[in-house]
């Protein structure tokens, strides 16, 4: 039967060849569990896609050998439970029509409208796509299930129902269905569920998915928690009593419950924070629902007033949200008979957030101010997809989203009391970037609670945080290795890639233009042109960048030019014997004084200005430069290639980090006579340590100096110090590999 028929008998009345009794009992359900405005204005489309479902899927099985419908009717049947709206329930019962018999989707749209057409196209796409957990190579799945939800968040909704039904029914799959079906549940829908709020799906997700992959481990605890629970339930109760004879005092309406533990989150404590099983029983959880946001604080109030609380243990997510909407007060004390007693205090509205997340939106017992929080829902898709672009690759994705869903949280406050929430380890920069990406790339300092902090200080929760910016700021590498947010990562590593490409490309113009000075060869624009697409590149900035970066030698360029233009002579023409015939051209690439991206300073020699310096071309890390008579330098003379003349061009005021090394006499004052006799220097002094060895001591200072001469100067003067036995310059015993690298 096509479309067009199955119209025609839903139109004509004939309810084509009814549906079990059965089915139609389920449909009523589903009417009942749905509130009056959704069935107002949807309850007629809601019946007719019942119909079409139902015809469409006829004679069809499942693997259960149940008519494939159930599935869709028991779809749409999680879907209404949770309240939502009937282009969601109609997507709910249509969700397989595509995929699963050849109408196409244009029928649908005919008869549903574009809404549902686009909810069940977005549910098929995302039913193609498989990942078995959040590994590299899925990279490019994730992103296009994100992008189809990005258009509709409600799609992801009838995805976790569907998925929901199958993990209920798992068990009539073959085995190896089972295990990839549940890893796949476990390592992604369910975090997905999670983030988004979802409590109540997650939790079944989980404990469904657990089933399958660990059964003996899941029958333990499940036999465990049931011979427990009737003790369990006893102890609740005395601990409920007193509360509610206290609320009931005050005029204060409250629903008191316990809480049980889901199996998996059970198993995970077990597990990841190894805690013993008897240590999880022990701990009663309640829960108190009151009606407005006063009586919550009210409430706990009265809970610490009847036990002791454990003050560590307090947070409260009402006034600082959760990023997936989470609100609720938690503290922990210690209750009847000394026993631990964890408290969850919220209102009703806040609770059907924490278990129904941003489904909690479309039901029709929210008001529409909310809509707020499905646009930030919506949003945190976007977003993600975006400092995702095309640049970042398959690896950085998958970590980052990985990030993004597992990470805890702390909440943060800027100077206003606006709310910052970034993942847990979070530091400056990464509040800098929530702020605004100008503020993070040019931030150079915060102030945590008024005082002064560096950039990698891990922040805590309430913290208030002011960034300072300056315009000549720039991000660093180093930034990377402490921030923790999703955002600040990728938006430092584009930025570094974009200038780390610009300076490439400056520095691969200059290293040409040096070598064929000293080469006293005169090349035209258009033959620069021709050496690059020569060289396989197609435009002159990416042929300059790979010479700047390493990725191209300047002598393979040369080369080519040598077999156009150099005639040979009688010894032999190559380019090594003109370079021995050449006469060095006076100057090399100037290096100035701070580290760039480029040009970095040896950590195993630090050389001064006013040492003699010899630069290498690194692969992808710009150019290292070594003191000429570095051990590390002289291993590398041997790649010939690589080496590039530098020279210094610094500022006068420009100060470099130098270590000394000294031997001298223990005695007292030792100290202040070395930090008196350098005094008039001018000299700062970084740091400072000392170590006995029997009579002597064994000293190591960094300082900051301007150059080679003002170092020896300083090393002349402790020299002068009494009892100072030796003094010399520190190098490092730093082995470097970069020209191999
Ligand atoms: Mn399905």
């Amino acid at each position: 039967m096509n479309s067009k028929q199955i119209e025609k008998s839903v139109d004509q009345g004939v309810k084509v060849a009814s549906p079990e009794s059965e089915y139609l009992e389920d449909l009523e359900k589903i009417f009942e569990m749905l509130p009056d405005p959704v069935l107002e204005r949807g309850k007629d489309l809601i019946e007719k896609s019942f119909y079409y479902a139902y015809e469409a899927h006829r004679g069809r099985k499942r693997y259960s050998k149940e008519p494939y419908f159930v599935h869709c009717l028991e779809v749409a049947k999680i879907l209404a439970e949770h309240q939502l709206d009937h282009y969601v329930i109609c997507a709910g019962f249509l969700h397989d029509v595509v995929e699963d018999t050849n109408i196409p989707l244009s029928d649908l749209e005919g008869e549903f409208g574009p809404q549902i057409a686009l909810l069940v196209d977005g549910v098929t796409k995302i039913s193609g796509l498989r990942f078995e957990s959040l590994e590299v190579r899925q990279a490019a799945n994730f992103r296009k299930m994100l992008l189809t939800m990005s258009k509709d968040i409600r799609v992801i909704l009838i995805k976790f129902a569907d998925r929901l039904h199958n993990m209920r029914t798992i068990e009539y799959l073959p085995l190896s269905s089972q295990q990839r079906i549940a890893t796949e549940t476990l390592e992604v829908y369910a975090p997905l569920a999670h983030r988004f709020g979802i409590a109540k799906i997650k939790s079944e997700l989980e404990d469904l998915s657990f089933r399958v992959l660990d059964y003996d481990a899941y029958r333990e605890i499940a036999t465990l928690v049931a011979t427990e629970k009737e003790k369990r339930d006893k102890y609740i109760q005395e601990a409920i009593k007193p509360i509610e004879k206290e609320l009931k005092k005050f005029g204060v309406n409250a629903k008191i419950q316990g809480r049980a533990k889901h199996l998996h989150s059970i198993y995970n404590k077990i597990q990841k924070r190894g805690i013993s099983f008897d240590e999880i029983l022990d701990l009663l959880a309640v829960r108190i629902i009151v009606e407005k946001v006063e009586e919550c604080y009210f409430v706990l109030g009265v809970v610490h007033n009847i036990w002791t609380p454990m003050h560590e243990k307090f947070a409260d997510y009402i006034a600082m949200p959760k990023s997936n909407m989470y609100q609720s007060i938690h503290t922990k004390v210690r209750g009847p008979a000394g026993r631990m007693l964890e408290i969850q205090i919220r209102t009703g509205k806040m609770h059907s957030i924490a278990e129904e997340g941003i489904a909690a939106h479309w039901s029709y017992k929210e008001g529409p101010e909310k809509a707020g929080d499905v646009e930030r829902s919506v949003t945190w898709v976007r977003q993600f997809l975006d400092w995702q672009s095309d640049s970042s690759s398959a690896e950085e994705f998958m970590d980052t989203l990985r990030e993004d869903l597992f990470s805890d949280e702390v909440f943060l406050f800027t100077p206003r009391g606006k709310l910052i929430t970034l993942p847990l380890g979070a530091v400056p920069i990464d509040f800098a970037f929530a702020v605004h990406s100008d503020v993070g790339l040019h931030c150079i300092g915060a102030k945590v609670n008024n005082h002064i902090v560096s950039l990698n200080t891990e922040l805590h929760s309430g913290d208030t945080v002011e960034i300072i910016t300056s315009a000549a700021q720039k991000p660093s590498q180093d930034w990377l290795r402490f921030v923790a947010s999703a955002k600040a990562k990728s938006k430092i590593k584009k930025w570094l890639k974009e200038s780390q490409v610009q300076q490439s490309i400056k520095l691969g113009q200059e290293l040409l233009a040096r070598e064929l000075n000293r080469f006293y060869i005169k090349l035209k624009t258009d033959r620069i042109s021709e050496l690059a697409s020569e060289s396989g590149f197609d435009n002159l900035d990416a042929f300059y960048a790979a010479l700047g970066n390493g990725d191209l030698s300047v002598q393979t360029v040369l080369n080519r030019i040598s077999h156009h233009k150099v005639v040979p002579d009688k010894e032999g023409g190559t380019i090594q014997r003109m370079i021995r015939r050449v006469k060095r051209s006076e100057g090399g690439v100037k290096i100035q004084g701070m580290d760039d991206l480029l040009i970095r300073f040896a950590e195993c020699c630090r050389p001064l200005p006013g040492d003699k310096i010899i630069g290498f071309i690194t692969t992808g890390k710009g150019i290292s430069v070594h003191r000429v008579d570095c051990k590390n330098a002289r291993r590398l003379q041997s790649k010939p290639d690589r080496i590039i003349a530098v020279e210094w061009d610094v500022d006068r005021d420009q100060a470099f980090n130098a270590r000394v090394q000294l031997l001298a006499e223990d005695r007292k004052n030792l100290l202040n006579d070395i930090t008196g006799s350098i005094a008039p220097l001018d000299v700062n002094m970084i740091s400072l340590e000392m170590k006995k060895e029997g009579a002597l001591v064994l000293g190591t200072v960094v300082v900051q100096v301007k150059n080679l001469a003002h170092l020896t100067k300083l090393i002349r003067k402790m020299q002068d110090v009494k009892g100072v036995v030796s003094v010399a310059r520190l190098d490092e015993e730093i082995e470097r590999n970069e020209g191999e690298s």
